[in-house]
This record gives C-alpha cells, sequence and structure tokens, in this order.
C-alpha cells in the first residue's frame, strides 16, 4: 500500500489531458445527438449477473478482468467492464421497450483488470452509442457512420481503418461451429488451456483469443464467410452498399469475430497503428439476442464503444481555451471595484482573471503569461469618472471606456 500513489492502472486526468478528453466526449455527445441519441447514464456497478449473463463465463473481460466483490449487504456486485449490458439492463428495467426504436448514447469511466501499458488501463473511459429495436441493415449503416463522423471531427480519418465482417445469422453461425469445432477438434493438442475450455462451450471465441498459440491455429482455421447462409449474405450486402453510398471506406476482414454468444450479422472496428500493440479504437456489432439473454423482450441491438484514452492520445489539434480577460487594480483600494467589474464581465460570459494580491506591475506580468486578450486597468483617478482603462494585449493599444459600456467594449474583442 502506498496512500500517496494513484492504484497501478488508474491516472489523475487534468490539464491538457483533460482537455482533450472532454473535447472527445463533447464531440461524441454532439455527433450522436444530430443523429438522434439521447443520453443515458447507468450506475458504474451492476449485479455481477449482468456482467456475466451478457459476456459469458468464458469471456476474458468475465474470466480474468472483473473487479467484483461483495457489498456490506452481501451483494455480488461488480464495477462495469463496459456499458452494452448495463445500458441493454436500464433499457428494460424502464420500460424503453415500449417506445422503439431507442438510441441511447453515454459516456464514462469502465474497470478492467488487465495489465497496464500505454492505452490500456485498468480505469478507463468509453464513449458508446446503443441503438434497440431496428433489426434492418441501414441501422448498422447509421451506427458505423456516426463512429466515422466522430473519428473525422477528430481529424483521424487518414489514421484509422474500419475493418468489417459478418458473423451472420443464427442458422449460419450454427452451420459455422460445427465446421469450426471440427477443425480445433484436429488441432486440439496446439490449443491454449483456455481455448480447450472454450472449445467445449463457446469455440468462436476462440477466434479471438489473445494467446499466441491459439492464434497461430485460428490463422487457418475455416472462415465464417464461407458458412454464411443466403439471407445473412443479403445482409452483409445491403451494410456495405450503405457504407459505400456514404463513401465510408472499409476493408473486409472475414476473421474479424466478437467472439459472445449473443453478436451476430455485423461486427467492426476501427483500428489505427498509431497505438502500438493497442491498435483499436472503436468497435462495435449487432447483438440481436442480447436483450432476451438478459431477461427482456427479444430487441435487435446495435452499438460501438471507442476509448476516450485512446483517441485522445491521438488527436493533435484540441480547440484551445478563449484567452482570458484581466482585470488589474491599480492599488489595493482598486480591488473592490475590480472584483465587482470582474464579477459583472463573468456574468456576461467572459473569463475573467482576478489576481489576488500583489503589485501593479506583477498583475500586469500575469496578465501577459495568462495570454489575457485584454486587460482591464482600474485606477483611482479613472474610476472617480466613471471610466477604466482597456488594454489590447496585443498591440499595446490602450484606452479609457465608460464602466456602463465596458462588458460591450470588452466582449468585441472576442
Ligand atoms: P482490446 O482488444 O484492445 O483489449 P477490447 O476488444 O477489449 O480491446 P472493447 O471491449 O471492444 O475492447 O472496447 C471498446 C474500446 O474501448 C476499445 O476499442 C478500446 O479503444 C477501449 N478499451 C478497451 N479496453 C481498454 C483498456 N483497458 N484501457 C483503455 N482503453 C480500452
Ligand atoms: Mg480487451
Amino acid at each position: 500500500m502506498s496512500g500517496l500513489q494513484p492504484v497501478r492502472g488508474t491516472r489523475d486526468i487534468f490539464g491538457d489531458e483533460s482537455r482533450r478528453h472532454r473535447h472527445v466526449e463533447n464531440l461524441a455527445r454532439d455527433i450522436a445527438e444530430r443523429y438522434g441519441y439521447s443520453e443515458i447514464a447507468t450506475p458504474v456497478f451492476e449485479f455481477t449477473e449482468v456482467f456475466a449473463r451478457s459476456l459469458g463465463e468464458t469471456s476474458d473481460i468475465v474470466s480474468k478482468e472483473m473487479y467484483t466483490f461483495e457489498d456490506r449487504g452481501g451483494a455480488r456486485l461488480t464495477l462495469r467492464p463496459e456499458n452494452t449490458a448495463g445500458v441493454v439492463r436500464a433499457f428494460i428495467s424502464n420500460g424503453l421497450t415500449q417506445q422503439l426504436p431507442a438510441k441511447l448514447f453515454y459516456s464514462g469511466p469502465m474497470f478492467r483488470y488487465e495489465r497496464p501499458q500505454k492505452g490500456r488501463q485498468r480505469q478507463f473511459h468509453q464513449v458508446g452509442v446503443e441503438l434497440l429495436g431496428a433489426a434492418e441493415p441501414l441501422a448498422d449503416v447509421e451506427v458505423i457512420a456516426l463512429g466515422a463522423d466522430l473519428l473525422s471531427a477528430l481529424g483521424l480519418e487518414e489514421r484509422v481503418v474500419l475493418e468489417l465482417n459478418s458473423l451472420g445469422d443464427a442458422e449460419s453461425r450454427q452451420t459455422y461451429r460445427s465446421v469450426l469445432v471440427e477443425y480445433l477438434q484436429s488441432r486440439r493438442n496446439e490449443l491454449s488451456p483456455d481455448s480447450l475450455l472454450r472449445l467445449e462451450r463457446n469455440p468462436l471465441r476462440i477466434l479471438d483469443s489473445k494467446d499466441k498459440d491459439d492464434q497461430a491455429v485460428v490463422a487457418n482455421a475455416p472462415l465464417i464467410t464461407d458458412s454464411l447462409n443466403a439471407a445473412s449474405r443479403g445482409f452483409l450486402e445491403e451494410v456495405l452498399k450503405g457504407l459505400e453510398v456514404l463513401g465510408i471506406a472499409y476493408r473486409h476482414n472475414p476473421r474479424l469475430v466478437r467472439g459472445l454468444d449473443y453478436y451476430c450479422h455485423t461486427a467492426f472496428e476501427f483500428t489505427t497503428d498509431a497505438l502500438g500493440a493497442q491498435n483499436a479504437v472503436l468497435a462495435g456489432g449487432r447483438y440481436d439476442g442480447l436483450a432476451e439473454q438478459l431477461g427482456g423482450p427479444s430487441t435487435p441491438g446495435i452499438g460501438w464503444a471507442a476509448g476516450v484514452e485512446r483517441l485522445a492520445m491521438l488527436v493533435s489539434d484540441v480547440p484551445p481555451l478563449p484567452r482570458p480577460v484581466a482585470v488589474a487594480p491599480v492599488s489595493d483600494e482598486q480591488t473592490p471595484a475590480a472584483l465587482a467589474i470582474s464579477q459583472q464581465l463573468r456574468r456576461a460570459g467572459l473569463a475573467v482573471d482576478l489576481g489576488y494580491a500583489g503589485k501593479f506591475a506583477k498583475r500586469m506580468k500575469r496578465a501577459n503569461k495568462i495570454n489575457a486578450r485584454v486587460t482591464v486597468i482600474v485606477g483611482e483617478d479613472e474610476l472617480a469618472r466613471d471610466v477604466v482603462t482597456v488594454r489590447d494585449m496585443d498591440t499595446g493599444e490602450q484606452k479609457e471606456v465608460a464602466l456602463s459600456s465596458l462588458t460591450d467594449d470588452v466582449a468585441r474583442f472576442y
């Protein structure tokens, strides 16, 4: 225990980094709103069962990565490792199933016990969307377009690639499952212990394994694409057609899977080569079986989640903060007037800096240091005439301004 250190895999976010995070989150929220999504905030902890039931006991997240604890009342709780399960749980608990489609946006911290490295933390943040109640390929297109819009708004269009695959409908996955199991059985002595377990319970998940030996086996596995039935092929074609209409470039990656039982049809991931091994920035897919799995009415769904830390690291041009107005009393006697003036300007919506003490020369130095756009100089003689001096910090030009019109005069600099 080292009380003054943050817990391994967690970070304090402040200053420039905080601005980057906020930029990502605000853009995501604004763009989601443009697509008709409204924000939902679900609790950061849920009954463990919510995640166990939705992600499956053999998933990496449930078997290795969850922060699970018993509270003082004996309830088994888990800090959310992702937010799809929580949002779908909330969708069912709140009766949102009556007004479809439900279009929900979220933003907030997630928790996974992983080995920390660049772009991989134990507490990290995601923004994401979930669209519930639309089974049509057009919904997949719209959700992907929303993600693509966010990435272009962040200036990342050239630095990411959209990879996409189809997992097909239940029938196609059943066909594929038998083909895949047959293949994996033939090489079972090369599989990791984890994957041997998955072979019985959820073979598709082996395709998603991070284990090197598993990956060597998976590299030669039959492709799900070859097991898709006509309806599933048709669905995929519609999605691709939509992306083409929108000019969204994609790469069909027949090896991309999301190894969870309820995933079907579209699976996609925007990846980058700028973050080393942590190459996925935004990932999602269709999960038509999830609501039912959680005990709600059968409802189709599709969504994605993006890692805020990973996106924040990639963006280069975060909009600068507005330059403040500095207010500088010439001597201590003018402090009350300077205080009142600062408040008046803040109420008019301007960012104002008023130092707490110091000689006039020091206050002017500070105005320079904080990159003030203008400084309002409050002097004794001027106050007596109900005026102050406004200094343009870029040109050095000064002029007297009546107190009664100060707000308008200062606002003109912005
Ligand atoms: P990875 O393959 O990198 O482990 P994942 O498949 O576990 O990612 P998802 O569950 O799809 O990730 O989560 C969506 C996004 O959240 C990822 O694309 C990534 O940007 C981000 N993310 C996931 N886990 C972490 C983490 N531990 N730290 C930071 N960001 C993360
Ligand atoms: Mg992971």
